[in-house]
């Protein structure tokens, strides 16, 4: 997670620009800047700030057609925007704030003032940051939970759509785990559910989505990946559960996982419930074989990946 948040500042005055970073130095943040509303829009898309502050009046693309796309798009939809104008300028408030701005300031700016409109926008957007991390995650792993799975899943389908690139969904179930509960009780259940998680999200690539799915099944999507990748990825945790001591001294045995693979081929429209019902039948053909296996699913493949 980062720590510093960033402001993007879009103005077409190079001399309010720096202003703007004169008068918010000492606030710890890092500044972005950009001339026009194309310019921040780009910028916006590719990494997306914790705050804009935006001009109004600004050549071929003015502020409130740059709010208006923001706000129509997901991914940029919840950054706040805060409108600059001119003391002379007759804009409309409430026309901004209708389109989803959370303030204003009016140049020339009042530094002071300034730096606390900035900071409270801030506050609220990382109190809002910090919320949807709690929604998104499972309280027992710290992995992502299941409604965010469905949410991402989703994502992922898309831009394997939209790039024609294949995409990997594996489902993971811990063996016989009903019996490791009633052996050993429930708290070491827990222990080894925590420790799974934790050996899950250390043998993934970083843009590997590790998710718990529910109870003792897990998820991972892996985006770009075709079956070569995918089995490389489910043997590579089989392997670190198997070499992992904190098993046996948790609950004096080894523990095993069965794994089944779905797949989105290149260039193929596919609904998420159905990679999801093809990981899942994969998984459950690991488990009817005896277990601690991984099955891939058996359509045929004529993918680059
Ligand atoms: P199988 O090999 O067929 O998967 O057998 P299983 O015993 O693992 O059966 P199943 O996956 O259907 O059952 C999962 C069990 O996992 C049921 C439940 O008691 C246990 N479980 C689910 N979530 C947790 C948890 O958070 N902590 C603990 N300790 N146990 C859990
Ligand atoms: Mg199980």
């Amino acid at each position: 997670m980062k720590t510093r948040q960033t402001i993007l500042v879009v103005d077409d005055s190079k001399w309010i620009r720096q202003i703007i970073a004169a008068r918010l130095k000492s606030l710890d943040v890092d500044l972005q800047f950009a001339e026009d509303g194309l310019q921040a829009l780009e910028a916006t898309r590719n990494d997306p700030p914790d705050l804009i502050l935006l001009d109004v009046i600004m050549p071929d693309f003015n502020g409130f057609e740059v709010c208006r796309e923001l706000k129509a798009e997901p991914r940029t939809h919840d950054i706040p925007v805060i409108f600059l104008t001119g003391a002379d300028e007759s804009m409309d408030k409430v026309h901004g704030f209708n389109l989803g701005a959370v303030d204003y300031v009016i140049k020339p700016f009042d530094p002071a003032e300034l730096r606390a409109r900035v900071r409270a926008a801030l506050q609220t957007k990382a109190l809002m940051d910090l919320l949807t991390s709690q929604t998104q995650l499972d309280g027992m792993t710290g992995l992502y939970n299941r409604r965010y799975f469905d949410q991402r899943l989703k994502q992922e389908i898309a831009s394997a759509e939209r790039t024609r690139g294949s995409l990997g969904l594996l489902l993971i179930d811990l063996d016989r785990f009903k019996r490791i509960n009633d052996m050993y009780g429930h708290p070491d259940g827990d222990q080894v559910v925590r420790r799974f998680g934790v050996l899950l999200q250390e043998t993934c690539r970083g843009e590997d989505v590790a998710c718990r799915w529910g109870g003792d099944e897990f998820a991972l999507i892996l985006p770009g990946a075709g079956p070569e990748q995918a089995l490389d990825a489910a043997q590579r945790l089989q392997h670190a559960l198997h070499h992992d001591p904190s098993f046996a001294k948790l609950v004096g045995e080894p523990i095993t996982v069965s794994i089944g693979g779905g797949f989105l081929r290149p260039g193929e429209p596919l609904d998420a419930g159905v990679l999801v019902h093809h990981a899942d039948r994969a998984l459950y053909a690991s488990k009817r074989a005896g277990r601690n296996r991984v099955t891939l699913d058996q359509r045929p493949w004529s993918g680059a990946a």
